[in-house]
């Protein structure tokens, strides 16, 4: 047993040196064992997730912490059994196990059995239910500029976010979804997907060099990996003319938030949106689930931006 007063003073010191995160809380400061979250993803290295979501567990001053791991599809299942064991109340899942870890979980929420893809897991009762965040989250921060009801969207991409992205921009009401990729079966699931489940009139065109976007494009969206640290010189083959200054222009890449897509699109005039607002309000949502309080995302954004100076 821990002596009270020292443990007083572990507390006094925790503060002082504002311990990251902070282990004790005023309601629970005797209590050792914090509520448990983090994500499998590999590589891990790269994702600022952990630094945004133990900012507002901090902020809010919840008893919780978030285990940043590296763990791929051959981990995976011995991953969320340990989750299990360890009776964690829920985890992300980034790159490349979004799909993979449907086998190993109980359910779907609605959204990610439409999409077909789960990046946030949700312990409910004793089951592991997996929902979908990322497009929700990028939808909130696009609307933040333009609502898409009654929009043509270009999208490059048609992995899982851009499956995410779609399905949500389409159900807020875009009217038209032209879908770019290198991949001709993924680009066409994708298109298939959308014209299937939504109201949206979805299209594909293979990305076979320099894209033009056509006249009358309201928004124009990267879900594609190109630009993801460490491959930040690298460009979308995309022919810049086309770009005019009433189109919005969003890239999914949080780090670094400034693309060269963001600083192209910047020069031409375009209204731009770059990849930290989805990942915040993703984290947004995704730590509502996991601990019902509704964090506020100018924290973690704060965090974001202080860690990539932007
Ligand atoms: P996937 O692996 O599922 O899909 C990757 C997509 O990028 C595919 O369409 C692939 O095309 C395309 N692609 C990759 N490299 C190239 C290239 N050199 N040239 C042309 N196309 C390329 O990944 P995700 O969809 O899960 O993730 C995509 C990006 O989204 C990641 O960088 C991730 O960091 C980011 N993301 C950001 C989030 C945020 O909150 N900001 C949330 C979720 C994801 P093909 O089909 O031809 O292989």
């Amino acid at each position: 047993m821990m002596d009270l007063r020292l443990a007083k003073r572990a507390i006094r010191l925790a503060k002082r040196h504002r311990t990251s995160p902070p282990i004790f809380t005023m309601s629970d400061e005797l209590n050792f064992l914090p509520s448990l979250t983090g994500s499998f993803a590999k590589p891990a290295a790269e994702n600022p997730t952990v630094e945004m979501v133990e900012a507002a567990y901090r902020h809010h001053g919840l008893h919780w912490r978030y285990i940043n791991t590296e763990v791929g599809p051959e981990n995976l299942g011995a991953a969320v059994a340990g989750a299990r064991a360890m009776n964690w109340a829920g985890f992300n899942c980034s790159l490349p196990n979004k799909v993979e870890v449907i086998q190993h979980i109980d359910g779907l929420g609605e959204s990610a059995s439409v999409i077909g893809a789960v990046n946030c897991v949700v312990r409910r009762g004793d089951q592991l239910i997996g929902e979908n965040t990322d497009g929700k989250g990028f939808l909130k921060s696009l609307e933040e500029i333009v609502d898409p009801a009654g929009k043509r969207i270009v999208m490059f991409g048609a992995g899982g976010a851009a499956r995410a992205i779609g399905v949500e921009v389409a159900l807020a009401g875009a009217t038209h979804i032209t879908i770019v990729n290198r991949s001709e079966e993924r680009g066409n699931e994708l298109v298939a997907l959308l014209n299937d489940k939504t109201s949206a009139e979805a299209v594909f065109e293979k990305w076979d060099g320099d894209y033009s976007v056509g006249e009358g494009v309201d928004v124009v969206i990267n879900a594609t990996s190109i630009g993801l640290y460490p491959d930040v010189d690298a460009r979308l083959a995309l022919n810049l003319e086309s770009l005019t200054a009433d189109m919005v222009v969003a890239d999914v890449i949080p780090n670094p938030p400034r693309t060269n897509l963001i600083k192209d699109a910047e020069a031409r005039g375009c209204k731009v949106l770059d990849g930290l607002g989805m990942l915040v309000n993703q984290g947004i949502t995704g730590i509502e689930y996991w601990t019902g309080v509704t964090v506020d995302g100018g924290v973690m954004r704060a965090r974001l931006e202080e860690l990539f100076g932007a």
